[in-house]
């Protein structure tokens, strides 16, 4: 059983974004890029399958910039297999990349499609669901538990107040939540042979997808800085301020 995982390169979590002066994106020149840390969850579990025998390889796939190898090359010493970059400077939106990797699905006829449940950057929560669409497939998102036999995945779904195991039919698709495992930490020995491992490069042409955006944004701009607060001397006076001042109550 093949497992495709999609990974984006995104601004480091750790990384306290700047909007640009001109409000048209932020500013991610000399910034930290890392894989998004529901990709990485989502390779973990691929990774894992095999490890149980019931996956036989785990191919990952970025769509991006040619530094997304690097990318790959993470996904690689986390123990994926082989990897694909799509690569375009081009800006790819959610719906680009669902095209982009049905695409894929189409060639490389993976039996589980193991994305992120959303990119921290873009937080669109639009790929996997897209894809599954796309390419007519079962989906089920938010997984935190995914147990693969007699060709269905149950899948443990986080939901509003507790948990919803589904059934579906594979090949399928299957996004990944926080809580789905602790990916492991990347060995240097991992690191060094994940570098002779194969990364086929091609281009969204290749795949006869058009790539074009659909959506344009208009403005970006930092949240409204938070003034400082105050101590109230006693219950009364806080009643007070907030029937007359916030008129909250
Ligand atoms: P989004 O819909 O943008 O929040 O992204 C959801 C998931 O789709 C991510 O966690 C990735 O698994 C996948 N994805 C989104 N963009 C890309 C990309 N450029 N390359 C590879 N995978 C992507």
């Amino acid at each position: 059983m093949k497992v495709l995982v999609p990974v984006k390169r995104v601004v480091d979590y750790n990384v306290k974004v700047r909007v640009k002066s001109d409000g048209s994106g932020v500013d991610i020149a000399n910034v930290k890029m890392s894989m998004n840390p529901f990709d990485e969850i989502a390779i973990e579990e691929a990774v894992r399958l095999r490890e149980k025998g019931v996956a036989t390889e785990v191919i990952a796939v970025s769509c991006g910039v040619t530094q997304c190898q690097e990318t790959l090359r993470t996904a690689m010493a986390i123990g994926a297999d082989r990897a694909i970059l799509v690569e375009t400077s081009e800006e790819l939106q959610p719906l680009a990349v669902a095209k982009l990797l049905k695409a894929l699905v189409d060639k490389e006829k993976p039996e589980l499609v193991i994305l992120g449940k959303q990119a921290i950057d873009d937080d669109a929560n639009q790929t996997g669901q897209m894809l599954a669409a796309l390419a007519g497939l079962p989906q089920a998102t938010f997984a935190s538990k995914i147990e693969v036999a007699d060709g269905h995945a149950s899948v443990t779904r986080e939901i509003d107040g507790g948990l919803e195991t589904v059934k579906i039919k594979l090949p399928a698709v299957v996004t990944t939540d926080l809580r789905l495992n602790e990916p492991r930490y990347v060995t240097l020995p991992n690191i060094m042979k994940a570098k002779k491992k194969p990364l086929e490069n091609i281009k969204p042409a290749d795949l006869g997808v058009d790539i074009k955006s659909h959506l344009k944004t208009l403005k970006v701009s930092e949240p409204p800085k938070r003034s400082a607060g105050i101590k109230v001397p006693d219950v009364a006076t806080l009643v007070d301020k907030l029937k007359n001042e916030a008129k909250v109550i």
